[in-house]
């Protein structure tokens, strides 16, 4: 669990795309997840990813059964490449608007043109889904984490995910901003006060994303349902801190 694999091409990284639970649908590859939740009424995607994986998304789009102009908007969890390179060519296909958080707002303009900024405690209502969003500053100054339910099989699950959990910015030398390390363990600390039924990874590696899905498509056994793993992973992150504040 929480450990990583290296692709020296972006291809090798495909990942059949699949339904995670009720509304949620996971749409990226292996260096870059990519979500939708199809609200009813359009969809909102998260996370476009790296441009050069670009087709490998919008080919998930269309196996899944909905198409590119079927998204309205496109959520940006943190202004890093590897997560919004894609989003100034996906808005153009699909006309959708852009969010993210107001503090990487400028930053994210050499990806894309943000149209909405994200503040802590808004929404984002489509459809018969309302996003809620937290802001959690530490790995970027403007990462935002979200939460919204969805139902399957008469029950309603909380799904969420912390929109930026990386450690390599907390390292000494490569911070995104000043106080960034004790703006991370407050974030976590914020985000411990959520209940998740469902931990989206904002990488494959956060949830084990690929294995799940692999388990889902064979047996029917939805791993993804664990009340648990959103503290288990939050305890991760944050031992994963108090590391880099030893290292330095
Ligand atoms: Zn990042």
């Amino acid at each position: 669990m929480f450990e990583r694999k290296q692709f020296e091409n972006i291809w090798e990284g495909r990942i059949e795309p699949f339904k995670i639970i009720g509304k949620v649908y996971f749409a990226g590859i292996f260096q870059a997840s990519t979500h939708l939740i199809d609200t009813g009424d359009g969809l909102i995607l998260i996370d476009p990813g790296y441009r050069d994986g670009l087709y490998l998304v919008i080919d998930s789009i269309y196996k899944l059964g909905f198409k590119p102009e079927d998204i309205k908007y496109v959520i940006n969890t943190h202004w890093h490449g590897d997560h919004t390179e894609a989003t100034r060519a996906l808005t153009d296909l699909s006309g959708a608007k852009t969010l993210i958080g107001e503090y990487d707002a400028q930053r994210a303009e050499r990806y894309f043109k943000p149209d909405i900024l994200i503040h802590d405690g808004d929404t984002l209502t489509l459809g018969n889904i309302t996003v809620t969003f937290m802001h959690t500053p530490g790995h970027t100054k403007g990462t935002v984490s979200f939460f919204f339910d969805t139902e399957e099989g008469g029950k309603v699950y909380r799904v969420g995910m912390f929109g930026g959990a990386g450690a390599n910015t907390l390292t000494k030398g490569c911070f995104d901003y000043d106080n960034c390390r004790e703006d991370y363990r407050k974030s976590i600390e914020r985000l411990r006060g959520e209940r998740v039924d469902v931990f989206i990874g904002n990488h494959v590696w956060n949830n084990d994303t690929e294995k799940k899905g692999k388990v889902l498509r064979e047996t029917g056994e939805n791993l993804f349902i664990d009340s648990a793993l959103w503290g288990r992973f939050l305890d991760f992150c944050e031992k994963r801190l108090d590391e880099k504040i030893k290292e330095s």
